[in-house]
């Protein structure tokens, strides 16, 4: 199936008994069992079933299989956020002594995670001067369990070569773990271009509709843990915490995405509700139409604002000018994220006065839904971090960063026309040309 096909049928077909055509809302803790020993097949993950909703729920297994076949996975694991989702996938490959190498575009909290929560656990954090391949390679060494990148970060609006990321990370044999919450599998589906292990919030885009919260790991199932059994013990020794099984040998290229359930989600319960995951299905089912919008919109935004003799700068891959063009051309076939960032002139102040004077485009920390929407990391978001480190991650004193929606293409121009002329005085649209 096509992925405008998978996002509205993959992983579900109406029972025989009830014939629901929507997904049945599973709202249950608990499964029973026929017997002692059929609780106990369950319990070795030898027989196919649910036996309590922090490991497993029908609900959210259909959101799990749809997410999963969006990507071309071998098997996905829903949680109750995006954080949840990277915090479990990355502590799945890192422990005590090992290192992430990450490219310096990252979501704040993921920065956080990693430059500061995982560190405190023993783990290194390895940020590369810049998201090109020949700077990522630099820091990996034999204690490197992960390469990570945002496929298109968030805000910086940089989309990173997939390709060439892969190529380092396995020249060491790393596996590398991309968060495509930005791109959506629609844009791009980094297991095509040699990702071993795909991250979402599902809160943005693909829920689409700013109600829910949620996330997911995605197993391309690519990693040979066997091969690399030395840099990855937990893999290919009994598990003391799982009587003694032995990942890469029960569950072959699946090893991963098993390992993540069995000792993360049953320890640290992360879980999504199965009404959450309903909600969230519910989003996908259009996600395909809402990308064709979102970025279409997102483009005319872009030209209008750098046409605009009020406006400093436009942060937009998708301009030809754009060092980003190609790897846009590339991997989104041409279509540039309706997220990116601006900055208006007259610097802070005049940044603020503009966010204050917006009426239809909501002001807040979000992005992906359906409405327009626009945040100020310095304040918000990315208010954790050092000046320096803003800058690294993209972030300006002054830079807005927009979420264009899918309202109608004049609607979301004249609310910008009108908070540019409240922010500068100068109260129509202004040809950069004057
Ligand atoms: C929002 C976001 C996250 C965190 O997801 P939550 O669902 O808010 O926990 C992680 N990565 C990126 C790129 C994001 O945009």
């Amino acid at each position: 199936m096509r992925k405008e096909t998978i996002a509205i049928h993959a992983g579900y077909e109406p029972d025989e008994a009830v014939k629901s055509v929507a997904v049945p809302i599973y709202q249950t803790a608990a499964y029973a069992f026929d017997s002692a020993d059929h609780a106990a097949a369950l319990f070795n993950l030898e027989a196919e079933g649910y036996r309590y909703s922090r490991i497993s729920n029908p609900t959210v297994a259909v959101l799990e299989r749809r997410v999963n076949d969006l990507e071309g996975g071998v098997g996905a694991m829903a949680t109750a956020s995006g954080q949840a989702a990277l915090h479990m996938a990355l502590i799945n490959l890192a422990d005590q002594g090992g290192n992430i190498v990450t490219v310096p575009q990252l979501y704040g909290t993921t920065h956080t995670l990693i430059s500061h929560i995982l560190e405190r656990q023993g783990v290194e954090a390895r940020f590369a001067a810049s998201d090109k391949p020949a700077d990522v390679a630099k820091m990996i060494d034999e204690n490197t369990r992960a390469v990570f990148c945002e496929s298109i970060g968030n805000p910086a609006g940089n989309v990173c070569d997939i390709e060439g990321l892969a190529k380092v990370a396995h020249a060491h044999g790393v596996p590398f773990v991309v968060d495509n919450t930005v791109a959506t599998p629609l844009l791009l589906r980094p297991f095509e271009y040699g990702a071993d292990i795909v991250v979402h919030s599902l809160t943005k885009f693909l829920g689409g509709h700013g109600t829910t919260l949620g996330g997911a790991v995605v197993d391309g199932g690519t990693f040979d843990w066997k091969a690399n059994g030395k840099r990855f013990p937990a893999f290919v020794t009994p598990d003391k915490s799982y009587h003694g099984m032995i990942y890469a040998e029960r569950f072959g290229k699946s090893a991963y995405i098993e390992r993540a359930r069995s000792v993360y989600q049953r320890t640290m319960g992360a879980v999504l509700s199965p009404f959450n995951a309903f909600l969230l299905l519910q989003g996908i089912e259009t996600v395909a139409l809402r990308m064709e919008r979102h970025t279409e919109n997102g483009r005319k935004v872009a030209e209008f604002l750098r046409a605009d003799s009020r406006v400093d700068w436009v942060n937009y891959a998708g301009f030809a000018d754009s060092a980003y063009k190609p790897l846009v051309d590339k991997y989104l076939a041409g279509r540039a994220s309706s997220l990116f960032t601006f900055g208006i002139k007259g610097g802070m102040d005049a940044g603020k006065r503009f966010y204050d004077a917006l009426n239809l485009v909501t002001r807040l920390v979000n992005i992906g839904d359906a409405k327009s929407l626009a945040c100020h990391p310095a304040s918000t978001t990315h208010r954790q971090m050092s000046p320096e480190d803003q800058l690294k991650a993209g972030v300006k004193p002054e830079t807005i960063r927009l979420s264009i929606g899918i309202e109608h293409i004049d609607d979301i121009i004249a609310d910008l026309d009108q908070a540019l002329g409240a922010a500068t005085g100068k109260s129509t649209f202004a040809k950069a040309a004057e």
